[in-house]
């Protein structure tokens, strides 16, 4: 089979998150000939979340016009946007090669971003899409005044569970702890609903159903049982950052983040992590953008 012509890039952003977006951005403006590779999942997470909170200028918007904003800011930048997920990464030693997507890059910035965290029960995966949904903008409006149940106690939890509680007659939130992780604002605003309830310190044993989701079974810390209707459930207990790209002796924390310095370099010269591939990410599209601005300026530094 013919090989693909190699293009020879100064950057190559992987992943078109909003992390990516704003790397492949940032490097654009700094002169940098960059390409930003995108596996199909434009926007990444934020793409489905209903409104936007704590980024200043968007607060409220969708998450899909904000990705569509920064993809025309990029676009504009004059980044070469290439649709393809990136297969394979290879250090050369002085440049970084691509060899699935026919192409080099100087430097390049890891922006894959990370995958919801699953909770691994009993029914889980067989009712995945029938009732299991990490998508509540998605799939909320199929259970439309019926009971649902969120599992979770972080930002995205409730604001899931807020965007629900809109649609559904009651949900109830599933809660390991007894205290939530979530900003107060979310939690002020569940607390003011009637139609929210509340299980702490308690874990999902099992999803039951057939050809739907008809309850789940539930332990309290204290032993108690308890088996909840509901007609879907919605867990948002957290993110994997997904780093298979990087070679397997980089850098990594317990969860597979990434490991960084301040200019968001990795143990690996010329490798880049960004927004939620990498440890310790604040967990905001601020946050996100932040870390991609500050690797654009140190490749554009080194280059
Ligand atoms: C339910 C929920 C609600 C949230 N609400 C808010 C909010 O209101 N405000 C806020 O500030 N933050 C919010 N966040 C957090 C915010 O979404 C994240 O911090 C941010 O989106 C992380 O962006 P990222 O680009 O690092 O990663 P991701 O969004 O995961 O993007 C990574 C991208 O890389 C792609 N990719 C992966 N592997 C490859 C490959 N091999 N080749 C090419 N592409 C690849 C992925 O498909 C994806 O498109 C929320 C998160 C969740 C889960």
């Amino acid at each position: 089979m013919a090989r693909a012509p190699r293009t020879t890039h100064q950057v190559a952003v992987i992943g078109a998150g909003i992390a990516g977006l704003a790397a492949a951005t940032e490097a654009a403006h700094c002169g940098l000939k960059t390409a930003l590779f995108d596996d199909g999942r434009l926007g990444g997470l934020i793409t489905n979340v209903a409104a936007v909170h704590g980024h200043p200028g968007s607060e409220g918007a969708t998450g899909a016009d904000l990705v569509n904003t920064m993809l025309g800011a990029a676009l504009e930048a004059g980044v070469d946007y290439q649709p393809g997920a990136v297969t394979e990464l290879a250090s050369m030693g002085s440049h970084w090669n691509l060899p699935g997507n026919g192409a080099t890059a100087l430097r390049v910035i890891l922006a894959t971003g990370a995958e919801l965290r699953t909770l691994g029960v009993p029914g889980e995966e067989a009712l995945t899409g029938r009732g299991v949904s990490q998508c509540a903008f998605c799939d909320g409006g199929l259970y439309k005044g019926k009971d649902v149940a969120v599992v979770g106690g972080g930002d995205g939890a409730f604001q899931e569970a807020l965007h629900l509680a809109e649609l559904c007659a009651n949900v109830t939130m599933i809660l390991r702890g007894r205290k939530p992780r979530a900003r107060p604002a979310f939690v002020r605003q569940t607390a003011d609903l009637s139609n929210m309830h509340f299980r702490w310190n308690t874990d999902v044993q099992e999803i039951i159903g057939s050809d739907g989701v008809d309850a789940v079974r539930l332990t309290e810390q204290n032993g108690d049982e308890e088996t909840l209707s509901i007609a879907a459930i919605f867990p948002f207990i957290g993110l994997a950052p997904r780093t298979n790209l990087a070679p397997a002796d980089a850098a990594r924390d317990d969860d597979g983040g990434l490991i960084v310095d301040t200019g968001m370099q990795t143990d690996q010269a010329g490798l880049y992590a960004v927004g939620a591939a990498r440890t310790n990410h604040g967990g905001q599209v601020v946050h996100a953008i932040a870390d991609a601005k500050s690797a654009a300026h140190a490749a554009w530094r080194a280059i």
